[in-house]
């Protein structure tokens, strides 16, 4: 591997493989569930990585949630597990807001937790009619009193039917508010969602009359954008090293079944096209890793700043885990579609990450923007 990190990256990169040897023998069966696996929880909960997700001051690792640990932590969970991989990047994508905007009483009341995996956090942006387009939303919050209440429907919500909390936008008069609801508050149903091709926790978030106090409400009325762009900035990037660390699986497991299966009195891995696409394959992953690398070390020192090599990465990683595992199945001819290996299951996963945290053509619109932005006039 070309890339390279500094000592304390690979001290965590070695405590994620812990956690994704646990997981392996029944990563299959984990990501089938459509509720959180124990094993993956109490794996996650023991190694104490979950508070890379949070930070130190409210029970985490780093000043700071790192963008290239939570990164380079994914991308062992991404090779093995899905569901361990969505588990623990999904307690930062949910309780971003909490940590830098929250009032005192609900970050010490929860954020503990979400390092402990005895709260699983759930973020709520979309919804059935809204999904790119989330100034289109429906759902609404208003202050009544000491209490905000909600109304609407949030749909698709990973981690839903198991969370503790949902932080989820509605509509607060003519702005947009994050709110913190706990899923035990009455007025709050959660339903199964659809069955998925790469199986997934996910559920159906309906807010009818829900009542919280005023401070669930996460910073300013009207402003949760700047908060949802502040999630997106510190952990669009660890969906790259997710899919780095799928597409890495996936050729490996290619290598393996090319170099030991023989056709026409010789090994697959020589015959035909089949060494161009491992080395096109490996070159891919390899120009992967490096950008997904120097966009998440980028985010780690500025990530506002950073958020559109973020998003080129995001592009690039997740574009690349399904060009490669596409490629690794047709070299492995019918044990590629072979229901239950490992390879087909890859290739499922490797699916709905171009569709989640921003669909990859919606960030490749946002990045032309960038590109072509006039450069500001001199002396302004
Ligand atoms: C596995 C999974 C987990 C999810 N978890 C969550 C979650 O936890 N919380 C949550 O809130 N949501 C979640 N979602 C929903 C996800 O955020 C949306 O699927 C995503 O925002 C895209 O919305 P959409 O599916 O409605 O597609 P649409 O917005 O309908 O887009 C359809 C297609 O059109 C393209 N497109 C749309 N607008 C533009 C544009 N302006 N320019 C160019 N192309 C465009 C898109 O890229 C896409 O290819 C999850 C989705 C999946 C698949």
């Amino acid at each position: 591997m070309l890339a390279e990190l500094a000592p304390h990256y690979r001290e965590l990169v070695d405590r994620a493989r812990e956690v994704a040897e646990k997981v392996r023998p029944i990563a299959a069966e984990a990501d089938e569930a459509v509720d959180v696996h124990s094993v993956c929880r109490d794996a996650l909960r023991e190694s104490g990585l979950a508070g890379l997700t949070v930070p130190a001051r409210h029970g985490g690792i780093d000043d700071e949630v790192d963008p290239l640990a939570v990164t380079v932590v994914r991308e062992v969970f991404g090779g093995v597990s899905a569901h361990l991989d969505s588990l623990f990047g999904m307690q930062g994508i949910g309780s971003y807001a909490l940590s830098v905007a929250g009032g005192e009483r609900a970050q010490a009341h929860w954020l503990p937790q979400v390092v402990s995996l005895d709260a699983i956090a759930a973020l709520g942006l979309t919804e059935p009619r809204v999904g790119s387009d989330l100034k289109a939303i429906t759902t609404t919050v208003r202050t009544d009193g000491d209490e905000l209440v909600l109304d609407g429907h949030k749909s698709w919500i990973t981690n839903a039917p198991a969370a503790a909390f949902v932080t989820v936008l509605a509509r607060e008069d003519d702005g947009y508010s994050l709110v913190l609801v706990p899923t035990d508050t009455p007025g709050v149903t959660i339903t199964s969602g659809p069955g998925l091709i790469a199986p997934h926790v996910i559920g159906e978030v309906r807010l009818q009359g829900a009542r919280v106090p005023t401070d669930s409400r996460l910073g300013e009325p009207g402003q949760a954008f700047r908060l949802v762009l502040a999630t997106l900035a510190s952990f669009r990037v660890s969906v790259a090293g997710s899919a780095v660390g799928l597409a890495q699986a996936a050729l490996d497991e290619a290598v393996r079944h090319t170099t030991s299966r023989e056709q026409f009195g010789t090994t697959l891995s020589r015959l035909g096209s089949v060494p161009e696409v491992l080395g096109s394959c490996w070159t891919d992953v390899e120009q992967a890793r490096l950008l997904t690398y120097a966009a998440a070390r980028a985010a780690a020192s500025d990530p506002f700043a950073a958020l559109h090599w973020s998003s080129m990465a995001k592009v690039a990683a997740t574009e690349t885990a399904g060009r490669v595992a596409d490629r690794c199945v047709q070299a492995m001819g019918r044990f590629g579609v072979e229901t239950g290996s490992t390879i087909e299951r890859l290739y499922r996963n490797a699916r709905p990450m171009r569709i989640y945290e921003g669909g990859n053509e919606v960030l490749l619109g946002q990045l032309a923007k960038t590109l072509t932005k006039p450069a500001p006039e001199p002396g302004r």
